[in-house]
């Protein structure tokens, strides 16, 4: 089975490669993935899948119905690209100004229309069906959610859910996986130190938002350090500050906003409150105020234990042992995957696509991330196999 599942992902490549490109050369920032949408939905339509699109937005739902009865499973990919300019120097370089795939969901996408068109062929074999879930605004706002609420993993309903993400820490040909929590949950907050304007000679008549400010930073580390149990995972971190008007002018205001990425739900749970104390004992010390607004981000991964362990014995037959690597330490970055595997047994994992001797090494989210495109029939036989391993087995 594996030989065959090779050769039919190895047939595939140069059509994919350059449905690859064309995506990396017009990247689409979430929510306004149309032109992407429409390639998606109309490659399922020429194979004769059943699609459904506009799904929580631009979402594209798909539909292998197996001629044999039996379990369904979904299979996620992510359409978006980032709003970063693209500083590769390859003949497939994007062509939008400031917008880029710098996170390889261009190759989830076309690992998962490689998979569906692999899937359809073997339509009369399979023992169920495949659900695909090609998803929106994965790197915010966020389109699992919206695609869930419009019913994306109902009718048939979705019995389990795999979804897996491109890695340049893992050369290509091998994968990562995790059993549990894989993935951070990723609140974002905006604080608010509001002191009292004044002339920067006479600070002693108004109350300075920047030194007020400046505390804060520093004491909300004591969260981390001091308030969690060090064999907790948390990370704060302020990305901005902002307030101020001139050299000589004290600010009466300083914007302050960031991110914070927990692993354990009650741990994320205690954060807006660990947050109020600290801010509401620094701004008390300093004579000055303050508000704070969190923002709900992701929840975090966690992976189940059956699904996990059906792929990775999925990619011990298929890719040797040797390749398939247990990930010590879940990522505190975060992926909105966690809702549909809230909704569904789930597991996401990792596909190696570093490549040291092309000089493919830059981490997602950098100006020159690029993945090796090998790493497309690897993925592609992985879901593939994995589709077929779930029927058997599940
Ligand atoms: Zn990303
Ligand atoms: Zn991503």
């Amino acid at each position: 089975m594996s030989k065959e599942i090779w050769e039919k992902a190895m047939a595939l490549q140069d059509q994919l490669v350059t449905f690859r490109r064309d995506l990396h050369q017009h990247p689409e920032l979430g929510m306004e993935e149309f032109r992407t949408a429409d390639l998606v939905a109309e490659h399922l339509r020429n194979l004769g899948v059943e699609v459904r699109t506009g799904v929580g937005g631009t979402g594209v739902v798909g539909l292998i119905r197996g001629a044999n009865a039996g379990p369904t499973i979904g299979l996620r990919a992510d359409m978006d690209a980032l709003p970063i300019q693209d500083q590769k120097s390859v003949s497939y370089t994007s062509q939008v100004p400031g917008k880029m795939h710098a996170c390889g969901h261009d190759g989830h996408t076309t690992i998962l229309l490689g998979a569906a068109t692999v899937l359809q062929g073997w339509r009369t074999k399979l023992k169920g069906n495949v659900k695909l879930l090609f998803q929106p605004a994965e790197e915010g706002p966020g389109g699992a959610i919206p695609m869930i609420t419009d019913g994306a993993l109902e009718d048939p309903k979705v019995d389990a859910v795999v979804g897996l993400h491109l890695h340049n820490d893992l050369p290509v040909g091998q994968i990562g996986i995790r059993y549990g929590t894989t993935n951070a949950s990723t609140d974002s907050f905006e604080i608010k130190i509001i002191g009292e304007g004044g002339h920067g000679a006479h600070p002693h008549s108004s109350v300075d938002a920047v030194v007020v400010a400046a505390q804060a930073v520093t004491a909300l580390q004591t969260v981390v350090s001091r308030e969690t149990d060090p064999l907790d995972s948390v990370v704060l971190t302020v990305g901005t500050i902002n307030g101020g008007y001139r050299h000589n002018v004290i600010a009466d205001q300083v914007v302050l906003t960031g991110t914070i990425r927990t692993l354990d739900p009650k741990t994320r749970e205690a954060m807006p409150q660990r947050l109020e104390r600290i801010l509401q004992g620094i701004t008390q010390a300093g004579r000055a105020r303050y508000e704070l607004k969190i923002n709900q981000g992701y929840a975090s991964v966690s992976n189940d234990e059956r699904v996990t362990s059906l792929v990775e014995e999925t990619g011990r037959e298929l890719l040797g042992g040797e390749n398939v690597v247990i990930i010590p330490r879940p990522s505190m970055g975060g992926e909105d995957f966690a809702y549909f595997a809230q909704k569904a047994p789930g597991c996401f994992f990792r596909l190696g696509s570093r490549n040291q001797e092309k000089g493919i090494v830059f981490p997602g989210h950098h100006p020159k991330y690029d993945f090796d495109e090998a790493a497309i029939p690897v993925g592609v036989a992985m879901l593939v196999k994995t589709v077929m391993s779930f029927q058997e087995r599940w």
